[in-house]
């Protein structure tokens, strides 16, 4: 990988940098660097004012440094004399405690110091829509069950294709693309890797998506629930534990082939998920995803409990086959640094702590759920989830008080903003009573 970006510049014909950073709220910032004043920019970092973005800063701040890291340098597939960058936060010459993709390293650091390394996988699904975003942008995609619909996947064959092409050209082991299973929703898949590795390419894959949909004309949106009778858009997270090229959370001697270790893991995801969902579902909208009524195709394909289970996909875990486990909860706002380090501070935990996940259910959770006593209910709303998050030493302990903190101040003026707001339902509903 290319240490000296100067150099790298030079050999890979780059032209500008683009030294960015995720927020609190996984908007994507950035400053355009000419490859010329690179040198400088390596070492000391481009300069932000914190508060202009989602960081829990103030205006009276002193400025943050985004400081490239070399390793994860991306050439735009399609502009290749951009080479994009992720960054670490960093303000009067420490490290920004509450800065996403510091606290995932931070959290990863902690596991590799217990031998612990995370590799994930991360299923992004998305909408193309119409530029405005109110509508698909297939008017002919309009089948009840249009999940995997050739005709429909390939009417947007030139867009998955550049993205595809994109991936293939990086190196990430693109393997397969689909139509989901809303009109309009797709989703590409990749392989994983090191829990960082994937987050910076989660980031890189989203704004490659929105920025190949916009060349086409179009819009591509993660939203979790953009049309409300369509599946939502998850981000399904294959999750595994290694000591070097050991897969910790595999054993063939073990219950669907997984480890002692990873049913703990899957004990802790359990006993923290309320909390979890702050980071994984972190939007008012993510709600309307995991606690819809069933969708026109028949299925949300979201879960609604907190549940576990084998290959079966109504539930909040899935166990697909060995040496994994998929979770299901994580949607398409979920912050690419934040969720994988909440989903690992709370699997530690569970190791930690060797919590017991419960019975594995096996059951359809959508027509049977009601039946089974006690399985717990995923929160209701970003409020209930946010004071889950309040309450969770676990998650405030691994990832600490200042991303704790300035998340929760966050969201919870999002979620005032929200409660302001007067919506038409309320109108045609209160009206006349
Ligand atoms: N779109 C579904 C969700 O919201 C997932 C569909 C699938 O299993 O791929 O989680
Ligand atoms: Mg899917
Ligand atoms: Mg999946």
């Amino acid at each position: 990988m290319a240490n000296d970006l100067a150099h790298a510049a030079k050999e890979l014909g780059i032209k500008y940098f683009l030294i960015s950073y995720v927020d609190l709220f996984g908007a994507l910032r950035a400053k355009l660097v000419p490859a010329q004043a690179i040198g400088g920019m390596q070492k000391a970092g481009a300069g932000f004012a914190g508060f202009a973005t989602w960081l829990d800063m103030s205006p009276a701040d002193a400025d943050l440094f985004a400081v490239p890291d070399a390793d994860s340098l991306i050439q735009l597939p399609w502009k290749p004399e951009v080479g994009w960058l992720a960054s670490d936060l960093v303000m009067n010459d420490e490290l920004v405690r509450q800065a996403p993709r510091n606290v995932l390293k931070s959290t990863m650091l902690g596991a590799e110091s217990i031998g612990y390394q995370m590799k994930t996988g991360v299923e992004c699904e998305f909408f193309l829509t119409t530029p405005d975003g109110t509508k698909i942008s297939d008017a002919s995609d309009d089948a009840t069950k249009p999940c995997y619909d050739q005709s429909a996947l390939m009417r947007r064959y030139e867009v998955i294709k550049e993205i595809c092409d994109g991936m293939l050209t990086l190196g990430w082991g693109p393997y397969q693309n689909d139509h989901e299973d809303a009109n309009g929703q797709f989703e590409m898949n990749w392989d994983f890797d090191d829990a960082l590795v994937t987050a910076d390419r989660h980031v890189f894959f989203k704004y490659m998506a929105r920025s190949i949909a916009e060349k086409h004309g179009l819009r591509a949106t993660f939203m979790p629930k953009p049309f409300i009778d369509l599946t939502g858009s998850g981000c399904h997270m294959h999750t595994s534990l290694w000591s070097g090229d050991t897969n910790l959370f595999e054993d063939e001697d073990g219950e669907l082939g997984v480890s002692d270790l990873c049913y703990n893991f899957i004990g802790g995801l359990i006993h923290s998920a309320d909390a979890l969902c702050a980071f994984t579902n972190p939007t008012v909208n993510s709600y309307k995803r995991i606690n819809a009524p069933r969708t026109v195709s028949g299925a949300t394909w979201a879960p609604n409990t907190v549940t576990y289970t084998g290959n079966n996909r109504t539930h909040m875990i899935r166990i697909p086959d060995a040496g994994r486990l998929e979770l299901r909860l994580p949607d398409g706002a979920a912050n690419p640094y934040l969720a994988p380090a909440a989903v690992l501070a709370a699997g530690l935990d569970g190791i930690q702590n060797q919590r017991d996940p419960g019975k594995r259910l096996d059951i359809n959770m959508y027509t049977d759920g009601h039946k089974v006593r006690g399985a717990k209910k995923l929160p209701l709303n970003l409020l209930d989830a946010l004071r889950a998050l309040e309450k969770s030493s676990v998650l405030k302990n691994a990832l600490g008080a200042p991303v704790v903190e300035g998340f929760l101040k966050l969201k919870h003026e999002e979620w005032n903003a929200y409660s302001r707001h007067l919506t038409q339902w309320e109108r045609d509903n209160t009206l006349d009573i």
